[in-house]
């Protein structure tokens, strides 16, 4: 059975379209974006563009694949 997501305070999860994901990338991961390598983030942060919580992360590297 999946898990329940996580939401913000709004009710939203990952998948509404006031969530935003952003990459977190580790410092070697800032470097090579630094020198034009594409990095891969090292996890992948949702925040809701309405309350700004940030709610949910994963590194799931399935996730991690589409956002790098
Ligand atoms: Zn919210």
């Amino acid at each position: 059975m999946p898990q329940a997501l996580p939401t913000c305070r709004c009710g939203h999860d990952r998948h509404h379209h006031m969530v935003s994901a952003k990459g977190r990338y580790s410092t070697m991961g800032w470097f090579t974006l630094l020198i034009g390598v594409t990095a891969r983030p090292r996890a992948v942060e949702y925040w809701c563009r309405r309350c700004g919580e940030r709610f949910d992360s994963t590194a799931d590297p399935d996730v991690l694949a589409k956002h790098c």
